[in-house]
């Protein structure tokens, strides 16, 4: 059983927004793309979670801070007898391990050792567990989803499952009996009650937006056709004003949770294409509005 669903991190939305305003730093780009791709591992391995029958609880991306440290773990799966953390890793082609650390074989380059991250969140998540009274044992593993990864040298008795194994990982412990208690469900409660919605180090990258309607599939910019239809001038993609204009207040929410939406702000947010009028329009149908003519903003 599903205790939360996954849904794309704030992080990423923002910083999927901002690469398409502004030219990110190489450190940033590079942070972005890592969250794309581990974004869509998740996803991957939470297709073979939800195929699992037996009474679990699944808990997915959940950010904790013990200790003063901040860990998150992909999967959470409460089992009767066990409490499984999941680090998933959606690296794709060759790599080698070798003296404890992992490399590309394309590249040479060292990357993040997946064992090391998972003994770290293991660590911190065990303590807080049993503050809460929980004397479960904690057996976690790193899983590698994605179909074109191959991992050279790999340590024999590592706590790793391999893509072509999460088929039968699954129907393992699918099959170890499991029957849940009001208190696995207390446990899970509290953890799901101290998850942080943002990490405390997301990137703040310094803001020069450019302005503008962004397109919905590309991420290009989008221009005005008349005074109903946005057309994206890269890919084509067509769209009412009125949706368009409302993605943008949606976009300005996030990136500017502190501000106030304003027939201006918007105006101007998006880039001017669309007159003050039509966005005036646009937010009274859609959203509360609070105060009148110059003093007015939206809910
Ligand atoms: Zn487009």
């Amino acid at each position: 059983m599903f205790l939360n669903s996954r849904s794309e991190p704030t992080e990423l939305v923002k910083l999927r927004f901002l690469n398409a305003r502004m030219m990110l730093g190489p450190k940033e780009k590079r942070y972005y793309l890592n969250l794309e791709i581990g974004y869509q591992g998740e996803v991957m391995f939470d297709q073979f979670t939800q195929k699992l029958q037996n009474d679990f609880y699944i808990i997915n991306d959940l950010r904790l801070e013990s200790n003063n440290a901040e860990f998150q773990i992909d999967t959470l799966i409460i089992a009767q007898e066990t409490i499984y953390p999941f680090e998933v890793k959606n690296h794709e082609g060759d790599y080698y391990y070798e003296a404890g650390n992992f490399f590309s074989m394309s590249t040479e380059d060292e990357i993040k050792n997946p064992l090391d991250q998972l003994k770290r969140s293991k660590s911190l998540l065990c303590p807080l567990l049993k503050k809460m009274g929980n004397k479960i044992p904690v057996e976690g593993f790193v899983t590698f989803v994605n179909p074109v990864f191959t991992l050279y040298q790999a340590p024999l008795h590592a706590p790793i499952i391999y893509p072509s194994q999460l088929k039968s990982f699954m129907k393992k412990i699918d099959q170890i009996p499991s029957k849940l208690n009001s208190r696995h469900k207390w446990l899970a409660d509290q953890l799901l009650s101290l998850h942080l919605k943002e990490s405390r180090y997301a990137l703040k990258p310094a803001y020069y937006y450019e302005k503008g309607i962004i397109c919905p599939r590309c991420y290009s910019f989008m221009i005005s056709v008349g005074n109903k239809k946005l057309v994206c001038h890269k890919c084509g993609c067509e769209e009412s004003v009125d949706s368009g204009v409302l993605r943008c207040v949606m976009e300005h929410e996030i990136l500017f949770p502190d501000r106030k939406i304003t027939t201006n702000g918007i105006h101007e947010w998006c880039g001017g294409i669309v007159s003050t009028k039509v966005i005036r329009r646009i937010l009274l149908q859609n959203l509360a509005s609070i105060g009148t003519r110059q003093h007015r903003y939206f809910e």
